[in-house]
């Protein structure tokens, strides 16, 4: 299977009107299929793996923003720090505070999304709403005391994963759930945090999330066909 440029095509119009997002998702796809899409004009790229990110950061070009897009380790960071363009995941404050140590060592500020639990399934991790708001509050600069700002991360918006079910009202219910978090996270807006992103939808939903307020989806089996293996 390789890259499907008409479908890539098709959904860069459809979200067009929202000036949103659109994230390749290549995980487990070797380095051609990311090729193909890349000389076609794609240049987001989301990824699950640390180590597979990794290595095709280093044989792909430069210029392609890779986004971590999968539940990420606090001991990993470093691997990816160098070079990542977004952090989707984030889903403790431990990470928070482990991409902000690495950040400062490359002396960049990372950007991040704070993974949001929208889904009714035990496993997908994230926060809920109001631990969410109680972390904003915490690290906002405002409320702390010079020098202890979290100065090399930066959150730019939110990101979630619906139930995989089949059952459209409860992905709905779902996605405005976190549209609604999204907004009233704006209110904690500092130099810490912006609330610009939210980052919601895959190949099966991401009509819904647009129609929800979504400015980022991610894709990646309507562009680059189903995922027959995992990489991890
Ligand atoms: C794999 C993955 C996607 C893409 O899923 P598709 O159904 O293939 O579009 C999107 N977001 C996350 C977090 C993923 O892990």
């Amino acid at each position: 299977m390789s890259f499907r440029k008409d479908t890539y095509d098709a959904i860069v119009q459809a979200i067009a009107p929202q000036q949103a997002t659109l994230v390749a998702v290549s995980k487990t796809k070797p380095l051609q299929d990311i090729l193909d899409a890349y000389q076609h004009g794609v240049r987001d790229f989301g990824e699950n793996y640390v180590q597979e990110l990794v290595d095709k950061h280093a044989s792909l070009p430069q210029d392609i923003r890779w986004h971590f897009i999968g539940h990420l380790q606090s001991n990993k960071v470093k691997y990816i720090a160098p070079f990542v363009h977004l952090i989707h995941g984030v889903d403790s404050e431990k990470l928070l505070l482990a991409i902000d140590k690495e950040g400062k060592k490359q002396n960049r500020i990372i950007q991040c999304l704070l993974q949001v639990h929208i889904a009714q399934e035990e496993s997908k991790f994230g926060f809920d709403a109001q631990t969410l708001l109680d972390m904003l509050s915490k690290y906002n600069p405002v409320n702390l005391a010079e020098g202890t700002e979290l100065k090399n991360v930066k959150i730019i918006g939110l990101m979630g994963m619906a139930s995989f079910t089949t059952d459209e009202s409860i992905i709905d219910k779902e996605f405005k759930t976190l549209k609604r978090i999204f907004d009233a996270a704006k209110t904690y807006q500092s130099s810490f945090c912006t609330m610009n992103v939210l980052s919601m939808g895959m190949s099966s939903d991401y009509s819904m999330a647009l129609a929800n307020g979504s400015n980022l989806i991610r894709v990646g089996s309507l562009l680059f066909g189903e995922r027959t293996h995992s990489s991890s």
